[in-house]
């Protein structure tokens, strides 16, 4: 089947449309027209090839919504016109222990990206949700409760599950302390899932300008990390701290925040961080822990959560023609909280 989408052919080049094949569809296939797709900040990085694994020509996205057009032969869970969603996996071995336990995210063989990676069969370069279609084995592709708003849906597929994951995790619940660091794509989706959960919610941020954002999302608390007598004061509180911060930076002076036996979890940056302080850590016994993604069952539990609690993450809906001013504006964090791009035949 051709296809459309939009990709960037180098490091320094501009997205822009390109035609290429889906693949002809096997048995567990489910065909997809894509309807809207979420702008997350990794496209951006591996377009620019700032992990040093970019493989081009590239199209990303990986925050997925759209409806089923076709199925294969032995696909019985899904059927034509079905509404889905698609996020950061496209398939992994499905024998490995990981695999058995419904976290594939860590299959023993690697997962298969939904962009940017080797198809297990073909070996084709996987291409994203920059794309009016995707071809997906069925066990990949998730059900969108009707209740879901179909636009709001998209980001949840990454920083809904991205955050979602960790929270269940570390078993967030009523009475829980989380605080959450950093206020974009992610953070904001921390936020809103962990009130949802019940737990008692502060942001911490650099300075006051997020404030009334983060109150109005639902936090119960806003914490400024540069004023030492409140970071002070809010020492020892917390079950658990979500660090959705996407760039190199210090996580010493959030260590002290945290309970004995807290954690602080990564989930935006990827790559070295600034020097550690182990202080806080061995007095504490804290720990600096790391998380993606989530499962398949996880995934589609999130989705059924957020459908339950209405919880939605908020957007700024653009077109597939405006991306390269997105990924402009997503680079100097001016976005509200997520671009989701609304696929319109006339983008292409
Ligand atoms: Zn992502
Ligand atoms: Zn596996």
């Amino acid at each position: 089947m051709k296809t459309i989408g939009y990709a960037a052919e180098s490091a320094t080049s501009p997205l822009k449309p390109m035609e290429f094949d889906c693949r002809s569809l096997r048995h567990d296939d489910v065909a997809i027209e894509i309807l809207y797709s979420g702008v997350c900040h990794s496209d951006l990085h591996t377009v620019k090839n700032d992990w040093g694994w970019t493989i081009y020509p590239n199209v990303p996205g990986h925050e997925i919504v759209g409806r089923v057009i076709e199925v294969g032969s032995a696909v019985h869970q899904y059927k034509v016109g079905d509404h889905v969603a698609v996020g950061c996996m496209v398939d992994s071995c499905q024998s490995c222990h990981h695999c058995h336990d419904g976290e594939e995210q860590f299959c023993v063989e690697g997962f298969t990206q939904t962009y940017n990676s080797p198809d297990r069969h073909t070996q084709d370069i996987t291409k994203g949700g920059y794309a009016k279609h995707i071809v997906v084995r069925q066990e990949f592709v998730l059900s969108v409760p009707q209740s879901l708003d179909l636009a709001k849906t998209a980001p949840l597929l990454c920083a809904g599950i991205t955050t979602y994951s960790p929270l269940r995790s570390w078993n967030v619940g009523p009475g829980s302390k989380v605080a959450v660091i950093g206020m974009g794509g992610l953070g904001h989706m921390a936020v809103k899932l962990a009130v949802a959960m019940g737990a008692h919610v502060t942001v911490v941020s650099r300075s006051h300008s997020k404030k009334d954002d983060a109150l109005n999302l639902g936090a119960d608390a806003f914490l400024i990390s540069q004023d030492n007598d409140s970071m002070e004061k809010a020492a020892g509180q917390f079950d658990l701290i979500v660090d959705t911060v996407p760039v190199k930076h210090d996580v010493t002076p959030y260590i002290p925040l945290l309970k004995v036996d807290g954690t602080l979890t990564l989930v935006g940056q990827v790559g070295p961080l600034a020097e550690i302080n182990s202080v806080p850590m061995i007095l504490g016994r804290r720990r600096i822990a790391g998380s993606i993604i989530g499962g398949i069952a996880e995934t589609q539990e999130m989705l059924d959560f957020c459908a339950r609690m209405q919880v939605m993450p908020e957007v700024e809906m653009i077109k597939m023609q405006d991306i390269n001013q997105a990924f402009e504006r997503l680079e100097r964090s001016d976005v509200h909280y997520r671009f989701v791009v609304g696929m319109q035949a006339s983008d292409f």
